[in-house]
């Protein structure tokens, strides 16, 4: 995720995420928890992984995914799309047509970062440096972000099998990420007005099976009966899922689908890339759009510890930064991203266009999220009856970093 924002909202931010608390929603094993066919799924998704951290830089990264979507058989339903005049790193798409006319994206990006003077100086100029720059990671990317895309490839081959698929679904793998969300975009910039109609909902994953900490479902900027209906799918799955919350100026490539015009566009320049933010791009030849969208994320990757690295441009922090290395991931937790967002595409897939209620603002429960601040003395009530008896939880009010 993109942070260069964060030195400005660091002690806001701070403040929040010393709040931050977790109680693990379950400790029950899923149906079929050792079944070869999950085994078989976990080992896909942890080479999906490893291929993306071995590409080495951005671009190598780039042609990592490329060669995976081969192997996994997603190959032929590839096309990829020129992000900027700053870059060499392209967009993937992989594109599963279904009989509906909606769509249906999974999005994450490939691209990994460091915090240290040189990525600042790189993303001045909208990440023009970035291979140059790269040099200087000691970051593996694997939670952030090969994680999320493993997720997305994984979806890709599960969904390609499914002859009763009915939305299309595009999964889109997106460069330029850190550099300040470059890739989406000027992916969103580029669809038609007839295009945009037909999307129906985004799922951004970034930054998911962390060691540390479960998934969360961020919630703010997720419709509160989506937030409601994916803790519900994973308490049926018996698997862990907590609610998270973004400080301000913290984002991720979900952010142009939800809301875009050529003001914020501007904005989101100026914010990631400072005065890069006024060098002419792709991307501002966009019309206004909002959608519905839903992130992903390791719940509390909003640490303190992260917050200082960012102000102090070291990279001692859990991600963009040494310390985020494969052997930081949690196999059993990444497969249930994967598994949780499957239900949920699943559900949705069966339903077809007329039986959508669930993904409204104002959804089957009626009930709205508390906002901001008063969630977070009003946890309890706000997941009440999401528990399946159990005690609520607080919730978290950590979300991604970048
Ligand atoms: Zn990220």
């Amino acid at each position: 995720m993109s942070r260069r924002f964060w030195r400005k909202i660091g002690a806001v931010a701070l403040a929040l995420s010393a709040g931050c608390v977790h109680t693990p929603r379950s400790n029950l094993q899923p149906a079929g928890a050792d079944s070869g066919a999950e085994a078989a799924r976990t080992r896909s998704l942890l080479q999906s992984v490893q291929s993306v951290v071995s590409g080495g830089r951005n671009y190598g990264r780039m042609k990592a995914v490329l060669k995976r979507t081969e192997e996994l058989g997603l190959g032929d339903a590839v096309t990829q799309q020129r992000i900027g005049w700053f870059t060499r790193q392209r967009n993937l798409i992989v594109e599963i047509p279904g009989t509906a006319d909606e769509i249906v994206y999974i999005v994450a990006h490939y691209d990994k970062v460091d915090v240290n003077p040189f990525t600042l100086a790189s993303n001045t100029l909208n990440g023009a440096l970035d291979e140059l720059v790269s040099l200087t990671y000691g970051s593996h990317g694997a939670l952030d972000n090969a994680t999320g895309v493993a997720v997305a490839l994984e979806l890709a081959a599960t969904l390609l099998s499914d002859p009763n698929r009915r939305p299309t679904y595009r999964i889109l793998l997106t460069g330029g990420e850190e550099a300040g969300l470059q890739g989406s975009r000027v992916h969103v910039a580029k669809l038609s007005a007839a295009e945009k109609k037909r999307i129906a909902l985004v799922i951004n994953i970034d930054c998911v099976g962390a060691a540390f900490k479960p998934n969360c479902v961020t919630a703010h900027i997720t419709p509160d009966a989506f937030v409601q209906k994916a803790l519900s799918t994973a308490n049926r799955l018996g698997m862990e899922l907590g609610v998270g919350w973004l400080p301000f100026g913290v984002s991720s490539d979900f952010a142009p689908f939800r809301k875009n015009s050529f003001a914020r566009e501007l904005g989101r320049g100026l914010m990631f890339n400072g005065l890069g933010g006024l060098l002419p791009k792709r991307s501002w030849f966009t019309s206004s759009h909002t959608g519905t969208v839903v992130n992903f994320s390791a719940c509390d990757l909003a640490s303190p510890s992260q917050l200082l690295s960012t102000a102090v441009l070291i990279p001692f922090g859990r991600i963009h930064g040494p310390r985020d290395r494969s052997n930081r991931i949690n196999p059993r937790r990444l497969y249930e991203a994967y598994a949780i967002i499957r239900e949920l595409l699943r559900e949705k897939g069966t339903q077809g266009t007329e039986g959508h209620a669930w993904i409204e603002p104002h959804g089957p429960l009626g009930y709205r999220l508390p906002k901001r601040h008063a969630a977070q003395s009003d946890s309890s009530g706000m997941l009440r009856g999401l528990q399946s008896g159990r005690t609520a939880p607080p919730i978290f009010l950590a979300g991604p970093v970048d």
